[in-house]
């Protein structure tokens, strides 16, 4: 159990959360016109007569819409509706000249999934998923242009979204988190949507309630629009809070839509909530159900690529990792292909637990310290594999390692040519070492004779005298060894 309890006045509370996460599909047109859907493009240049909502214009639907949606139905392990129904929802909204949304209400094209998530303890928990639909994204009302008029953007009218709804089984706002952290990554590898929130191609409606443990569901809170992992954690903890405290003082929750403001830390009251009825859903007459074969299914099916839970089970299982780095490591697909290329890249073949462990300690931190992706790393794949097999056939030792990753890092050369250039060959010729300690030996007579008389600790400060002697070239392993009969 990962669930998180809040402390009130009055005893502790639950938190119940449920997700709704609207992710734009990723494909050239729109899902019911062939506008294009570039983000960033010059306000109103992708919109066509549908987008606009032109009278007598009718909506075709785009296949490869059907397709993301489909791939993302497998990826959360749903079931496949071979048979769904787009439906009207009707509202008013500036920037929505249809007047209505194109959804899918009562039949949507994906069913019952799950997507398991690690909980805080280390375990895996099930987080279920109630369905995905396909509908339109809605255009954009620009307020800050100018100060008494708003301007309209239909750039996003009309772009094919999939809402993943999941079910309320999500305890803490470290389990939100987490889900959506997944679901976002299921939907990259598959390539589905990029999962961009900066730019809005994913973002989460946030569910909120709290309950004495035990007890029925209290009245939920929909906070719109959270466009980052970090305000979903946020908005989770500030709209709990604020319903425990609300209760405690006597009064009670209105299910109402929400705003989250990160810069105030309070969630605000956006609408009072509305029911389904309100909408007035019907089937869109202008479009046939949505109806495919199961063919279609299985030849998507069998086109998916590996998905993260089971590239983690081959990486522990094959590779031999910790579940720390296999977990680290699938995070992204870009980082679990790097991770898999540095064990091929090139002329040998490397232990994934010593590549592992580079990329995650060293490589990361690299990156992390230079605000860097490992896309645009200085350190490819081939190179960092070359620098590995420096280490392994003894080149350099691993102390010098980290000092030629450094250089590679920051210039973009190759292990050898640093090694060459700077001279960092690993001494391992037993007379050039017992030269070394010999003198030393000879220069430090009183550590010696402690040696000697039983203080075994003094052998660590011959070992550093003798690396440093040597600028950490020397082979550890053999200094040690010449040192002990040296010394004797
Ligand atoms: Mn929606």
């Amino acid at each position: 159990m990962s669930e998180q309890l809040i402390d009130g006045q009055t005893g502790s509370w639950e938190i119940v959360v449920g997700l709704e996460i609207h992710a734009q599909a990723i494909t050239q047109a729109k899902l019911f016109s062939g506008a294009a859907t570039e983000f960033g493009a010059a306000a109103n240049t992708q919109v066509s007569l549908v987008d606009a909502a032109m009278p007598g214009m009718l909506p075709v639907i785009n296949m490869e819409c059907v397709h993301q949606a489909i791939r993302s139905g497998l990826g959360l392990k749903a079931k496949i509706n071979l048979h769904s129904v787009f439906d009207r929802k009707n509202y008013f909204y500036p920037d929505l000249p249809q007047g209505y949304q194109i959804s899918q209400f009562k039949q949507p094209i994906i069913g019952e999934g799950c997507v398991s998530i690690e909980t805080e303890e280390g375990g895996i928990k099930e987080i279920g998923v109630e369905r995905l639909h396909l509908e339109q994204d809605a255009g954009k009302s620009v307020h800050d242009r100018h100060p008494r008029k708003t301007y309209i953007d239909l750039n996003r009218s009309g772009v094919g979204l999939m809402e993943i709804v999941s079910k309320p089984d999500i305890r803490s706002a470290e389990e939100a988190a987490a889900y959506v952290t997944k679901v976002r990554a299921i939907l990259r590898y598959i390539g589905t949507c990029d999962g961009n929130m900066e730019e809005g191609s994913l973002r989460a409606d946030v569910n909120v309630s709290v309950r004495r443990p035990g007890e029925d569901l209290g009245t939920r809170c929909e906070i719109k629009n959270v466009n980052s992992i970090r305000f979903v954690r946020m908005a989770v903890e500030i709209e709990a809070r604020r319903q425990v405290d609300l209760i405690e003082a006597g009064g009670t929750v209105d299910q109402e839509t929400r705003l989250f403001d990160p810069d105030r830390g309070e969630t605000r009251t956006m609408r009072s909530k509305e029911e389904a009825h309100d909408y007035r859903y019907f089937p869109d007459p202008d479009l046939l159900p949505l109806e495919f074969d199961q063919a279609l299914v299985d030849q998507l099916a069998a086109e998916l690529p590996e998905l993260p839970d089971e590239k983690y089970a081959r990486f522990v299982a094959n590779h031999g990792l910790s579940e720390y780095d296999a977990r680290v490591l699938i995070d992204d697909r870009e980082t679990a292909d790097f991770f898999e290329r540095t064990l091929t890249d090139g002329e040998s073949k490397r232990d994934p637990k010593i590549a592992a462990n580079w990329i995650v300690t060293e490589l990361f931190g690299a990156l992390n310290a230079a605000d860097r992706s490992i896309q645009n790393s200085p350190i490819s794949s081939a190179q960092l594999g070359g620098l590995l097999d420096l280490i392994a056939d003894g080149t350099i030792s691993g102390r010098i390692a980290k000092e030629v990753f450094t250089e590679m890092f920051n210039t973009g050369s190759d292990a050898g040519m640093i090694v060459k250039a700077k001279g960092l060959e690993q001494i391992s010729d037993t007379g050039e070492i017992e030269a070394i300690i010999a003198k030393i030996i000879a220069d430090s007579p009183d550590q010696a004779d402690q040696y000697r008389s039983g203080n075994e600790k003094i052998a660590g400060w011959f070992v550093g005298q003798t690396m440093k002697a040597s600028q950490g070239r020397a082979n550890p392993g053999m200094v040690n060894k010449i040192l002990k009969a040296k010394l004797k």
